[in-house]
């Protein structure tokens, strides 16, 4: 078991040609903006940045995408290719009457079709609207009515399985393009279609006309739909040349599916507009085939996620380390907190530690992050990104104040607008102009900074414990229990309680090795009250098989507080981890 306490610099420098440090004087996005656009910057093409202007630049040839099948199955798509691919996708799209402006929406895994998708879609003038397809068929309608998509792009089994029953209700959906085999009535042929065309000269978007449309993973409420401007690709060029250190000779990996927001700007965007070869995984998590896929692919710069991470954990560290001969330079995580156990497990297993990086579906790209070296804090957010404006905000009295003291905790705000903002919140717009005051953007995220600029996340507002004068984040009870080597994941919620308000109270599931029972139970208590003192402390431990996660893998404390309460616990989880065979090794 690797003991780690918070607060640990991590020792293993990354190379990249930025990596090390955020603070950087000169920057501008400007310089960003002029990169891309050259001398027109009031144009600006997502599609055409990712493709064409690789081709332009002499990379024609380089490959662009490496697609892994479920069946070992192996594919390589240049960057010529996909901006040929790309451009016949607009024509066709053009063809159906697609208007600038206009949602399409996309259900697919990672078929190598998603991805002239969507560059196609951006070079039409489209947005971009893909869907997580594990959704049910209810989740995935009720997201095609709010994206008001005319145009529907997805795979023949998708649409047998998710589409076509709720067909007939879906008034607005005129066009439906398969990839694959058989066509229902009513569906075109995409690959036929796209054969059959010459490509479209990418439509010559403003950098503010709306480009992509993702809802957010519905953590905390119903999922809300996100809207961001092509614009966006400049914070995704900056962030993956300086988190990632991203350049053409780079193989880039981010695990995120395709229907979130990660995917579509780490395992999209980025990787190409830095002209690197980006790996596109078919399948599903799983430690031995990932291991191997870092390995054979000789993958530089990986991103992943807690929940992934906590995974290979459970698998042990010998496993990681029979491939320890691997390529990686930077590996980093998004979606969750990171406890500083699992930053300094991938130091020790894979040979860099997991740098964990802040952002959320509404900041469009990665804001705040830890840089590898001295500028990386195991357990913390990381410091923000230049270009980024991050404080911490209180709201008294309606009015919010700026709390600059070292380790004040208040909501994290940063000052509009970075290029990634998003730009509209789908029928909400109410709900979007509340989270903008004064020239900031409040996040709704808690956090604290400690006196060398690291942000050290405390929990979401909706989530802190009231017990008693005491304000309890979840996030450090757990992070706390996450170091005792029977913890595999935990989740820790407020329950109600006559005295005090509230009393944190934890749901753990355990390490294979380790027996649920009031032995541990104690121990566990024990160990909480001697690190966290008896008033932060669980006042009780309930062991459970798995925690119920959101559809994108994240820890759902609103049905840990059900379940606290005894009410009923809502039906929207669906992330279930592969079984563990292993026996935890790290001993
Ligand atoms: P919803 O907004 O629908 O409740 P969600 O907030 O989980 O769902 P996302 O936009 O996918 O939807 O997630 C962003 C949130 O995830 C952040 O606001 C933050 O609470 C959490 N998060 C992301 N990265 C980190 C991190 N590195 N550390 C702590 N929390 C993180
Ligand atoms: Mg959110």
């Amino acid at each position: 078991m690797v003991s780690a306490k918070p607060g640990k610099t991590i020792a293993k420098a990354a190379s990249g040609s930025d990596a090390g440090s955020w603070s950087d004087a000169e920057f501008r996005w400007d310089d960003a903006l002029a990169e891309l656009a050259g001398a027109s910057t009031d144009v600006l093409n997502l599609g055409a940045v990712c493709a064409d202007r690789q081709v332009a630049l002499g990379q024609g040839e380089h490959v662009a995408l490496r697609w892994l099948g479920r069946q070992s199955e192996r594919r390589d798509v240049t960057y010529h290719q996909l901006s040929d691919q790309s451009g016949r996708v607009a024509r066709v799209l053009a063809d159906l009457g697609l208007q600038p402006g206009e949602t399409v929406a996309v259900l697919m895994g990672r078929v190598p079709e998603l991805y002239s998708a969507a560059l196609g879609i951006w070079k039409a003038g489209g947005i971009y609207c893909p869907l997580f397809a594990a959704f049910g068929p209810g989740p995935i309608k009720a997201r095609l009515e709010l994206g008001g998509a005319r145009i529907l792009i997805t795979t023949d089994e998708l649409y047998a399985r998710k589409v076509a029953m709720s067909r007939p209700g879906l008034s607005r959906l005129q066009h439906v393009l398969v990839v694959g085999e058989s066509f229902a009535d009513g569906c075109g042929d995409f690959r036929a279609l796209v054969n059959a065309c010459l490509p479209l000269s990418p439509v010559a978007t403003k950098p503010d006309a709306p480009a992509f449309l993702h809802f957010t993973s519905g953590t905390t409420g119903t999922p809300k739909g996100v809207l961001h401007p092509h614009r966006a690709v400049l914070a995704h060029l900056v962030t993956g040349r300086k988190v990632f250190g991203l350049s053409a000779s780079d193989v880039f990996w981010c695990t995120a599916d395709p229907g979130w927001v990660t995917s579509t700007a780490y395992g999209l965007i980025a990787p190409l507009v830095c002209g690197a070869t980006l790996i596109a995984d078919e399948a599903e998590l799983e430690p031995r085939r990932w291991y191997g896929i870092l390995h054979d692919e000789k993958v530089t710069a990986w991103y992943t996620t807690p929940t992934a991470i906590r995974t290979m954990m459970r698998y042990g560290a010998a496993l990681a380390r029979s491939y320890r001969e691997n390529t990686l330079r930077v590996a980093a995580s998004v979606g969750e907190p990171l406890n500083a156990e699992a930053v300094l497990w991938g130091q020790k297993a894979l040979g860099v530690p997991f740098l964990d990086t802040w952002w959320q579906t509404e900041t469009g790209a990665i804001t705040i992050a830890n840089a590898p070296g001295e500028g990386s804090r195991s357990g913390s957010m990381g410091r923000p990104l230049p270009g980024v404006e991050a404080v911490i905000m209180r709201c008294e009295g309606g009015t919010p104040n700026r709390i600059d003291a070292v380790d004040g905790v208040g909501e994290l705000a940063i000052r509009t607008c970075w290029p990634s903002m998003f730009s509209g919140a789908l029928g909400e717009e109410p709900r979007y102009g509340e989270c903008f005051r004064d020239g900031w953007y409040f996040t709704g995220d808690l956090v604290r900074r400690d006196a060398d600029g690291f942000f050290w996340f405390v929990g979401r507002a909706d989530d802190m414990i009231k017990c008693g004068a005491l304000q309890i984040g979840p996030f450090e009870v757990e992070a706390c229990l996450m170091d005792h080597p029977a913890v595999a994941e935990i989740g820790v919620v407020g329950k109600p309680d006559m005295l005090v308000r509230e009393v944190p109270v934890a749901f753990v599931s355990l390490n294979p090795g380790f027996e649920a029972g009031d032995a541990l139970r104690a121990e566990l208590l024990s160990y909480a009250r001697q690190e966290l003192g008896a008033g932060m402390a669980p006042r009780e431990i309930h062991f459970v098989e798995e925690l119920p996660k959101t559809n994108s893998g994240k820890i759902m404390r609103r049905v840990l507080k059900a379940k606290a309460v005894g009410e009923p616990e809502g039906g929207d989880i669906l992330v279930s981890l592969p079984p563990c065979p292993g026996r935890y090794d790290d001993e």
